[in-house]
């Protein structure tokens, strides 16, 4: 069975929308951007195994071989938040590429303490995060000639140092555990706050996207594709913080 789909929106993106029946995120992908031996750029890499046992990473590792690259050629990964079922699987990233890894400092000093905590009582073995800088908001260029000009969001309110990112040519929005299609992030885990998160879906809301990725599917569906579709669901969510 295939578990993810690969979705190409645009010459340096691909998306990797999940389709196992347990919990894990969809993963972004920007393949030959950076300069040197490893230019491909990972976000959110997503779980190991999930809690039935279906194997996230390495089909991970072949829907991005079957699109002609290679996870041992990523140089750097960006994690939107330090959730499990996003980051768990950076050290297999990191030892098989030898990646630089980039958050929010906040969010580093979350999974460090509460998060570490929080994810050894649920009886899981948090990954190592050595992050090689800090994810601030505002512009972060990669490549070449600023070859992706990327938008860091701060957005908490899910997860303490949650992060979003919009680039800016293609107009699109990673909108990690923020916003869904049809829904919001969860704000019960640690850290979580609903009227942060208000503010963080409000503050996404003003910006111009044509395509939507959220960090899971819903019933709803997943990408959102159009101005228009997303400005209706900016509208809709709005509403189920009222
Ligand atoms: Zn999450």
């Amino acid at each position: 069975m295939a578990y993810y789909n690969s979705i190409r929106l645009g010459e340096n993106f691909y998306c990797y929308m999940w389709l196992g029946r347990g919990n894990n995120c969809n993963t972004s992908f920007l393949p030959s951007v950076l300069r040197g031996e490893r230019p491909h750029v990972l976000i959110d890499p997503g779980h190991i195994r999930n809690e039935l046992g279906e194997p996230c990473f390495d089909s991970l590792t072949q829907a991005i071989e079957k699109d002609g690259f290679k996870i041992e050629d990523v140089g750097l990964v960006i994690v939107t938040h330090t959730h499990l079922d996003h980051f768990e699987s950076i050290d297999l990233v990191v030892e098989k590429s030898g990646a630089l890894l980039t958050l929010s400092r906040e969010e580093d000093e979350f999974c460090n303490t509460v998060g570490k905590m929080f994810f050894q009582a649920l009886g899981a073995k948090p990954p190592q995060v050595n992050p090689f800088f800090y994810l601030k908001e505002g512009d972060l260029s990669l490549g070449p000639q600023n070859k992706v000009a990327i938008q860091v969001l701060s957005t908490p309110g899910h997860s303490p140092g949650s992060i979003c990112l919009y680039l800016k040519e293609e107009k699109i929005l990673i909108s990690g555990d923020v916003v869904f299609f049809g829904s919001i992030g969860r704000t019960d885990f640690p850290g979580g706050s609903p009227s942060l998160l208000r503010k963080s879906i409000d503050k996404l809301s003003q910006l111009d996207v044509e395509y939507l990725v959220p960090g899971h599917s819903t019933e709803a569906g997943n990408i959102i594709a159009g101005r228009d579709k997303v400005k209706r669901n900016f509208y809709m969510v709005k509403m189920m913080l009222i």
